[in-house]
């Protein structure tokens, strides 16, 4: 009954893959199914000291740190982050961590990881956007590998978006922006940091550094959805 009611919906409102402009299948959710099999992963989570790894090394200590597909600004699959993040279609971001989760859980990269922790939106930027785009990505992570979605870190303060700023300049505009709610909740612990998009790593090492001052025995991994293509 529900493929039927989804059949007679998709021929009134047609759902579009957000990368190829095409109407999804009764059967497809959020991006086409050739759409997905044409998706620029990364793999990262089969590469030992993989290059996201390699972004934090010798700054924080991380576990592990993977991303699903590579960003690329203006590339076909850019469509699929500027839709979670800016056309209002949070749930995509969420099956997208489902898929991502999916695809990697496989391999025993998330292996103990007890907590899956979203990076914070200030609360400004939440009431403007309407909600974390991070959240809905975590969301998805955590009902594949059964850990719950725990929102210990706070944006305490707002920062700009970055990207016109110098890698130096981002760095700086990183300082007090994320607090730890409770030290007690997150010590001992492994989380797993979740964004939407890493590119020079300075907020997901801004939110690591913060869990490590407030609980030095925690352990951090990191997920990100997309990875920038660094120049
Ligand atoms: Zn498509």
């Amino acid at each position: 009954m529900m493929a039927v009611l989804q059949y007679v919906a998709d021929l009134l409102f047609p759902r579009l893959c957000p990368v190829c402009g095409r109407a999804l299948s009764v059967g497809e959710r959020h991006v086409c199914a050739l759409c997905m099999a044409e998706l620029p992963r990364t793999g990262y989570h089969t590469i030992d000291f993989n290059p996201m790894e390699q972004l934090f090394a010798g700054k924080v200590p991380v576990e592990r740190a993977t991303g699903y597909f590579f960003y690329e600004r203006g590339s076909r699959h850019a469509a699929i982050l500027h839709a979670i993040k800016y056309h209002n279609q949070p749930q995509m971001g969420e099956w997208m961590g489902r898929q991502f989760a999916g695809e990697v859980a496989q391999s025993g990269f998330f292996g103990d990881v007890d907590a899956v922790v979203p990076v914070p939106m200030h609360r400004g930027k939440l009431a403007r956007r309407g909600y974390n785009q991070s959240e809905y990505i975590a969301r998805g992570i955590s009902s594949v590998i059964g850990c719950p979605v725990e929102k210990v870190v706070k944006a305490v303060k707002g920062h700009d978006t970055q990207t016109h700023k110098g890698r130096h300049e981002r760095l700086v505009n990183m300082q007090g922006v994320f607090a730890v709610a409770s030290a007690e909740a997150i010590a001992g612990r492994h989380l797993l940091l979740v964004d939407d998009v890493v590119t020079t790593g300075a907020t997901l090492l801004s939110c690591a550094e913060v869990l490590r001052q407030a609980a030095p025995d925690v352990r951090i991994s990191i997920a990100t959805l997309a990875v920038a293509r660094l120049q």
